[in-house]
């Protein structure tokens, strides 16, 4: 089932785990801000299990996933497939042993093809490639869609609840939803996902690429499971890295700077920017680098 819901990402962190935590067990993979909050959400639910994390090295690399010790209890294995704040993507799903994998592909929505098989649950907040913040859209397999929940669970966070009325059962984000619509259309319009995949390979090619040349800049993940989206970079510098941020704000390259925990820079490269986007982006980044370096 495919259901249209409101309340943003962060209310399917708890969702998940009223829904599926039925022996009040699960797994977290804890590859960034985003994995970590979920996991934090769970446990007012259930006992969580931290199976694989990349918090020793600031969550800039993707931990081995294909053989871990996955307690026999586990209701789910949780990732989130695509770390918004430090830029890393889970390209090889975990082995999950035969658990249930559930993903957060927020700020990855249809940004590139997935096979749905392979996962039990994948959600995503739709603000960052599909519509207008609050809608979130949950894609779920239909024998995970029960009506014994964990108890106290209200009406309104059963999926079931959302599933019997075609997500009609209170009053929809309307509003929210047709400008997803017509986000749709024009992602159809442009050839679809696959479509969109090659312009986003394209983007963050150009950029990458410039990264891996530059003498003042570089990139903060390692190169295997580095995001098509979210590109966090550093000068190594802090004065330097403030210094660009205000140049990048004043020549029109608006919200560059990285997120608190990374520091930094961060360009964003969501389906809605356009290559040409990403070309002014490289060729202020040269311009600085040129101005910065003898
Ligand atoms: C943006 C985002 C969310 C959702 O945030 P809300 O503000 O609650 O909609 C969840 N997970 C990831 C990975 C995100 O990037």
């Amino acid at each position: 089932k495919v259901l249209f819901l409101q309340g943003g990402g962060f209310t399917q962190f708890a969702m998940i785990p009223m829904n599926l935590m039925i022996n009040r067990s699960a797994g977290y993979i804890v590859t960034g801000q985003w994995s970590k909050k979920a996991a934090g959400e769970a446990k007012i639910f259930g006992t969580v299990h931290e199976l694989a994390s990349s918090a020793d090295k600031n969550f800039s690399y993707i931990p081995e996933l294909g053989d871990l010790n996955i307690p026999e209890d586990l209701d789910y294995v949780y990732i989130c497939q695509n770390e918004t704040v430090h830029g890393t993507t889970i390209k090889t799903l975990p082995n999950t042993k035969g658990k249930t994998l559930v993903s957060d592909i927020s700020s990855m929505f249809l940004s590139e093809p997935l096979d749905v098989t392979k996962y039990g649950l994948l959600f995503g907040g739709v603000q960052k490639n599909v519509g207008p913040a609050g809608v979130v859209i949950v894609i779920v397999r239909e024998d995970l869609i029960r009506d014994d929940v964990l108890p106290f669970t209200p009406t309104m966070m059963k999926y079931k609840t959302h599933a019997d009325n075609k997500s009609l059962f209170n009053t929809p984000p309307c509003y929210g939803i047709y400008i997803c619509g017509l986000v749709f259309k024009w992602l159809l319009k442009l050839g679809g996902v696959n479509a969109i995949h090659r312009i986003n390979q394209a983007k963050a090619k150009l950029l990458y690429d410039y990264l891996d040349g530059s003498k003042l800049f570089h990139g903060t993940v390692e190169k295997k499971d580095r995001s098509l989206m979210n590109v966090p970079f550093v000068t190594g510098s802090r004065e330097l890295d403030a210094e660009f941020v205000n140049a990048a704000t004043q020549a029109g390259l608006k919200n560059i700077k990285g997120h608190r925990s990374v520091g930094g820079m961060r360009a964003s490269l969501y389906n809605a920017m356009p290559v040409e986007g990403v070309a002014k982006l490289v060729d202020f980044m040269a311009e600085f680098e040129k101005a910065h370096i003898s």
